[in-house]
């Protein structure tokens, strides 16, 4: 069976002499990467890591997260990389699931996993990936297939552990390379969390696999750094999620910054606010090609992978490796342009949720279909666009309404930074919808203005009845706006 760390310690061999990854403004070659692995390797099985054991992160981006998960496999180990911002109370329920051999961090940074002792702690250098001494704890293993343990983003309610394997990441990559190919010239920013899928797998594991170089930013990086790395390290292909994008754009509105290696800028992991294109023209030279993932696919499932074919408002076309349809609610197949919920089936796709065998029963059927949970539909050419989630419809008199329509109009309009639509309570309706705006700096409207202006662009019923102005939108740590969180203000 392939593994993984065969695959990528085989691209770093090829790479030994060359640069292979930019960190602090200095390239790091394949041969310093290959030693870091051989020395946490030996530096794991000191301290007693065995196969099927699982060794948890809470690390910035940085090289020493690409070699501790080559060292990792190498042990048949997986790894569990968590957010290091989320606070050991948030990530305890995580934690004990997961039951890790040991947790590392950052050199210096021990205290900030203080209150989750009772598992071994270990500081590692960013850079180098020093480890330093320490003794992990006997655990129960699992099967050493599984490579990487994420949590996902939590959107529709508490986050769901999945396992994801080495042949559903090799599948991923391989996908994603014959849909976009990626060359040994070109250079990736990492500036994604790791702990999120879409990060992992996008910025860290396909440019090894690929043989292109990496530029990694701390996730935490304020906007201009970023745009700085990308500029510094010359990078050529960006994956971002909108939001990031979003902080970005006003970034560089503030601080304009030269980027011309910039050859493709590719999002996915939220709706995009279609304003943004425009930002990505000015920021980058170019326009948008979305696309869409989820963490159970090990991530990506589409994307628009040509600026000339995409199809804006579209997130392009499945990945081969995918066998996908549009299901209505009795799982028949449905003609294109008629919504219905995403389903998939193919080596990317997860094998269930950690020891939850309910949940997985409902989005995993036994000959292996996935069930996205998203609306979505497709156009005679197979670009498909998302509607919305199937929690989030709003239904109002019995009729469906989706929020990102609501909002890719409310994104348009001249005063707004940025929206979110939820279902309101209705006595006769049964549901309405209800806007949270955020203003952009200095832009004034009134409710009343917002209302008048969705007019004729949306039918009656779609119109939002009651619009809130906020400071801002409640966030998840990977970037995507929690509708349920506006929900619970009513
Ligand atoms: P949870 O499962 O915990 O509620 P989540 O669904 O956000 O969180 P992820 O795996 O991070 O977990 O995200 C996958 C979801 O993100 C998809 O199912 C879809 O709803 C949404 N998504 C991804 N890409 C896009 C996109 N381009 N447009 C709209 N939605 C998207």
């Amino acid at each position: 069976m392939e593994r993984l760390e065969d695959l990528l310690r085989e691209s770093l061999r090829k790479r030994a002499a060359a640069d292979a990854f930019w960190w602090n403004g200095d390239w790091l070659k394949g041969q310093a990467l290959l030693d870091a692995v051989a020395a946490e390797r030996e530096a794991l099985t000191a301290a007693g890591f065995k196969e099927g054991q699982r060794l948890m992160t809470l690390l910035p981006n940085c090289p020493a997260l690409l070699t501790l998960v080559l060292a990792v496999w190498s042990l048949k180990g997986t790894l569990v990389p968590l957010n290091m911002r989320a606070g050991t109370d948030n990530l305890l329920p995580t934690i004990d699931l997961v039951q890790p051999f040991a947790i590392v961090v950052s050199r210096g940074d021990a205290k900030a996993a203080a209150g989750v002792l009772r598992y071994p702690v270990v500081e590692i250098e960013p850079t180098t990936g020093t480890l330093e001494k320490f003794r992990g704890v006997e655990r129960k293993t699992t099967t050493p297939d599984w490579a990487v343990f994420f949590t996902t983003s939590g959107t529709t309610g508490l986050p769901k552990a999945v396992p994801l394997s080495h042949e559903n990441f090799i599948d991923n990559v391989r996908s994603i390379c014959k849909h976009f190919p990626i060359y040994p010239h070109d250079t990736i920013i990492w500036a994604l969390p790791n702990f999120h899928s879409f990060g992992l797998t996008l910025s860290m594991l396909l440019p090894q696999y690929a043989g292109a170089k990496v530029a990694a930013v701390p996730a935490f990086m304020p906007p201009l750094k970023t745009l700085e790395a990308i500029r510094d390290a010359g990078c050529t292909v960006l994956f971002l999620v909108p939001a990031m994008l979003e902080f970005l754009k006003r970034s560089g509105a503030h601080n304009p910054i030269e980027i011309n290696t910039v050859r493709a800028v590719i999002t996915g992991g939220d709706r995009l606010n279609l304003s943004l294109d425009q930002a990505s023209m000015e920021l980058f030279g170019h326009p948008i090609l979305e696309g869409y993932g989820t963490t159970e696919c090990s991530p990506v499932v589409t994307f628009n992978n040509d600026e000339k074919t995409r199809k804006l408002g579209t997130i392009g076309t499945v990945l081969p490796g995918y066998e996908w349809k549009i299901c209505d609610q009795q799982g028949n197949p449905l003609p294109p342009e008629t919504p219905g919920v995403l389903k998939l089936r193919g080596k990317s796709v997860f094998r269930g949720y950690y020891e939850a065998p309910e949940v997985t029963a409902e989005r995993l059927s036994p000959d292996g279909w996935y069930d996205t949970g998203d609306v979505v539909k497709y156009d005679a050419d197979g670009y498909i666009t998302v509607l919305d989630r199937l929690t989030d419809i709003i239904i109002v008199g019995g009729f469906n309404v989706y929020p990102q329509e609501v909002e890719r109009i409310l994104n348009v309009h001249p005063s707004i930074a940025q929206a979110a639509v939820v279902a309101m309570h209705h006595l006769v309706n049964g549901e309405i919808p209800r806007a949270f705006v955020v203003l952009k700096e200095g832009a004034s409207a009134t409710d009343r203005d917002i209302i008048e202006y969705c007019k004729g662009k949306l039918a009656n019923y779609k119109i939002p009845r009651k619009v809130d102005f906020v400071e801002s939108l409640p966030m998840s740590p990977s970037g995507k706006i929690l509708r349920r969180k506006l929900r619970e203000l009513q």
